[in-house]
């Protein structure tokens, strides 16, 4: 027989590991509803054009794009990553603004899998459509900051930059191409340039790194509003003690931010692959996809990425858990049937052994549970009513009353 395995890219995660990622995704919820964003629950897959039309200059779209046909013959792309679906679920919806939604859930491309690159991974991110405030840039910017503090991250670096707007963009997009024809680029810059001059400040390659150490920057080239604007979201930045790095290299790898982007690189990881989330205003997002302008700022961080900075830096480790008490019994295991069920129903965790194994056994597994006392019931404590509560750290025991046992440990468990 064949032994199916994940699909080549996916993993699975297991407890206690995944225990970890609930509370990763509960610390998240927290944070930001407590900041007045919403759950959106959107599908996993999209229209493809959905996807095309926000990103068509970009790798993510044009070449790891997870598509395909369906059995209807409609062309659809399993989400590569959650911004699109958000801001298409609101042009589709219409919500009062500002309309603040959060999410959490698998993206996917489809590329040769490789080490830290998954074709099913996971994100957790923040949308907010409806207002350009500067403010609310620093709001969006300063939660993804407080997610990693909250888990105890501190050697993380705030990437910021700006990408001006339609004003300012295209001239300064000029400069830059009259300025990289004479630089010597990357063989794969040298032939695209001219068609996105900003990936060149973002490429890794030596050639490219050097050729544009001097080249000019946008936020020396913005446009009056777009100066105003980025000022007010750094003195806000300040303001909350947030600290970030300038960084006009910072172009992100979708092609519809404005103004304020930003990443969050955990220094503990290698440089390749230290970008723990990011994100940026998309003001022209809502309207590329059908919708009434609509301006909008959002982050999404990678679940996997943030895990693996927690591991290097030794933060947010894999949480204890453990049921509170471990019921055995030695009578058949009627008695472990009715004590679990009353427990629970009480909110005290409870967990047994099955299969009417030996006494022996039980406590083995009782003690690799974790758990703190055993309840345990045999063929004296059946007969005379009564249950014999055992410390399994101190190894203490008491006799209570078979009626008694559910408000007594409701006590202990307190
Ligand atoms: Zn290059
Ligand atoms: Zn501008």
């Amino acid at each position: 027989m064949t032994e199916f395995r994940a699909p080549v890219g996916t993993r699975d995660v297991l407890p206690p590991e995944s225990a970890r990622w609930e509370r990763l995704v509960a610390l998240f919820a927290g944070l930001v509803e407590q900041a007045g964003y919403g759950l959106v629950l959107s599908p996993m897959f999209e229209d493809v054009g959905v996807f095309e039309r926000v990103g068509e200059g970009t790798d993510v779209v044009r070449k790891e794009m997870y598509d395909f046909e369906d059995k209807g013959g409609r062309r659809v792309a399993l989400r590569p990553e959650g911004t699109a679906s958000v801001v298409r679920a609101y042009v589709q919806h219409r919500p009062t603004p500002p309309f603040k939604a959060w999410y959490a859930g698998p993206g996917f491309r489809y590329e040769r899998p490789q080490a830290g690159r998954f074709r099913q991974h996971h994100q957790m991110g923040v949308e907010a459509l409806g207002t350009d405030d500067a403010d609310l840039d620093v709001e969006v910017v300063a939660l993804a900051w407080s997610v990693c503090s909250r888990l105890g991250l501190s050697q993380v670096t705030l990437l910021l930059n700006s990408l001006g707007d339609d004003v300012c963009r295209p001239a300064y997009l000029e400069t830059l191409r009259a300025f990289l024809r004479d630089a010597a680029l990357c063989d794969e810059h040298a032939a695209g340039y001219e068609k996105n001059p900003l990936r060149v400040l973002d490429c890794k390659r030596d050639a490219c790194r050097a050729a544009t150490d001097a080249a000019p920057r946008l936020v020396d080239n913005l446009c009056e509003p777009c100066a105003v604007h980025f000022a007010r979201v750094r003195a806000g930045l300040d303001s909350l003690g947030v600290a970030y790095t300038l960084a006009s290299r910072l172009v992100r790898g979708l092609d519809y931010y404005t103004r304020t982007t930003f990443e969050l690189a955990a220094d503990a990881l290698e440089s390749a692959q230290n970008a723990v989330g990011g994100g940026g205003r998309y003001d022209k997002l809502a309207q590329s996809l059908g919708g009434p302008p609509t301006p909008g700022i959002g982050f999404g961080l990678g679940v996997e990425r943030l895990l693996l900075a927690a591991d290097a830096e030794g933060v947010f480790p894999v949480p204890q858990s453990s049921v509170d008490i471990w019921v055995v019994d030695t009578t058949g295991g009627t008695a472990a049937l009715a004590l679990t069920h009353e427990l629970r129903a009480a909110g005290i965790s409870a967990d047994r052994s099955f299969d009417g194994r030996s006494m022996k056994s039980q406590f083995r597994s009782a003690d690799r549970s974790g758990a703190r006392l055993a309840l345990v019931v045999g063929d004296n404590e059946a007969a005379a009513g009564t249950v014999t509560l055992r410390d399994l750290r101190g190894g203490d025991q008491e006799t209570i009353g078979r009626a008694d046992v559910v408000e007594h440990v409701r006590k202990l468990c307190r």
